[in-house]
């Protein structure tokens, strides 16, 4: 810690992290919170209320994570809370079905015209292998185009050329899935209709499936062309594949529609997560009714979960998204933007080399004057000006994604006083990013 001149002490969080480390590989359950790519003690969380955080030391951040989304009405929204708390009183999980998981998946219906019908699961991950797997049970095909820095999860043959905390780690490939696993899956660059459309002149009658982020956040946010998803889409149709936007991310949070709602290209099949579980583990996978027929029990494609449904989650879930209405987006917009330009005004100030990128609400900074298109262009980025830009922040009381490969996200409960917070440190933060030196 001694070598990082923008971090403090954090003995709290210090022997928690010790302690994790005896009991859990690296200390944590999910390798970007480890902090692998800034240095220094992560932050282990006590609680969170609206837009802040508290540590084990005592100390409160503005919240620039958000659990990497879902929260988007802040931290122990009172009715959301309220929601579980009934749910949970009533009991926490039955292995049946329950009128939560047809509510929620209602909601879910109601709000995206493509998507027809809809199965929960409990994870991001489950959601787009259930998906691929459904699309190559319906299509009778083996293989899978998908996008360099895109992350779709922990999937054996989705973890090549991943984003997110696989960017941040400079894993392209890891141990433990088989060439077989990987040999179906074809790696194209981003935002590169040329590339896909010599994919499937390539391997035709072979592709099951083109799957896509709807707008990526997990090589920071890196939003698509003009003209790229609905590519996508026609290609897919030209050639019977199926069109896939992973919209775990997107999905509920930029807009009341998701990435569908802003871009409107209609997918073939969608993936779910995080907002819709309100801060819990529930998932979804849906879309035409005519392929969600082939899974089971209505048809052969096997897919299951003891918890998929689970009536707290749902709770969650449905009482998050009653609460986000039109008024909500254009409020987590509102402070999004705001927080924006107040970052690219301290950057410019100090003449740090940056571009912003947004999609809605999600935003991300990246180090270097290009455009990022690409997650070539991404890797391009000088990450050291992050690093000393994240840890000034952090002292400063500003929680952001430790790695510049993570998009950043706001919420309903960042008010005045949480802008001001972060208006108020990110001076000293920019000057540490000019100085910084690799
Ligand atoms: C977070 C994420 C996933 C994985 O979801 P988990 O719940 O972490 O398994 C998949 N796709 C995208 C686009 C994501 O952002």
């Amino acid at each position: 810690m001694s070598e990082l001149p923008y971090s403090y002490e954090a003995p709290a969080s210090q022997a928690l992290f010790d302690r994790a480390a005896a009991v859990t590989p690296g200390g944590v359950n999910s390798p970007v919170r480890a902090f692998g790519a800034v240095g220094g003690t992560p932050r282990f969380m006590v609680s969170g209320s609206g837009p802040y955080l508290t540590d084990a030391d005592g100390r409160e951040y503005v919240d620039l994570v958000c659990s990497w989304g879902p929260m988007i009405l802040g931290h122990a929204h009172p009715e959301v809370i309220a929601a579980v708390q009934e749910a949970v009183a009533r009991g926490t999980s039955f292995g049946t079905p329950g009128e939560g998981e047809v509510a929620l998946a209602e909601e879910m219906v109601a709000r995206i015209e493509p998507l027809e019908e809809v199965r929960l699961v409990s994870s991001g991950t489950e959601a787009t292998m259930s998906a691929i797997r459904l699309a190559r049970g319906f299509t009778r095909r083996g293989k899978v185009v998908k996008f360099a820095g895109c992350y779709h999860g922990h999937v054996d043959s989705l973890l090549a050329s991943a984003g997110s905390g696989v960017a941040t780690f400079a894993l392209p490939d890891t141990p433990g899935v088989t060439g077989a696993q990987a040999g179906d899956t074809i790696v194209l660059p981003y935002n590169d209709l040329d590339a896909v459309r010599a994919a499937f002149a390539a391997h035709p009658g072979e592709i099951a499936c083109v799957i896509t982020e709807a707008s990526p956040g997990n090589m920071g946010v890196v939003p698509p062309l003009p003209g790229f998803n609905q590519g996508l889409k026609d290609a897919c149709a030209e050639n019977g594949a199926l069109y896939i936007s992973d919209e775990v991310m997107t999905g509920f949070r930029t807009s009341r529609a998701g990435w569908y709602g802003v871009d409107g290209v209609r997918p073939d099949l969608m993936t779910f997560g995080k907002v819709m579980g309100g801060g819990f583990p529930a998932a979804a996978f849906g879309g035409r009714a005519d392929v969600m027929a082939h899974l089971a029990p209505a048809g052969p494609v096997y897919q299951a979960g003891t918890l998929s449904g689970n009536p707290v989650a749902t709770a969650a879930g449905l009482a998050q998204l009653r609460l986000l209405d039109d008024a909500a987006y254009e409020k987590v917009n509102a402070v999004s933007a705001r927080i924006q330009s107040l970052v690219t005004e301290a950057l410019s100030k100090e003449g740090v080399a940056h571009t912003l990128q947004n999609a809605s609400n999600m935003f991300s900074v990246f180090f270097t004057e290009n455009p990022v298109r690409t997650y070539e262009d991404a890797k391009r980025q000088e990450s050291f000006r992050f690093t000393a830009f994240f840890h000034s922040l952090l002292a400063n009381g500003v929680y952001l994604p430790p790695s510049s490969f993570e998009s950043w996200f706001v919420s309903t409960a960042h008010d005045e006083r949480a802008v001001q917070r972060i208006a108020d440190a990110l001076p000293a933060a920019a000057r540490a990013a000019a100085e910084a030196t690799a």
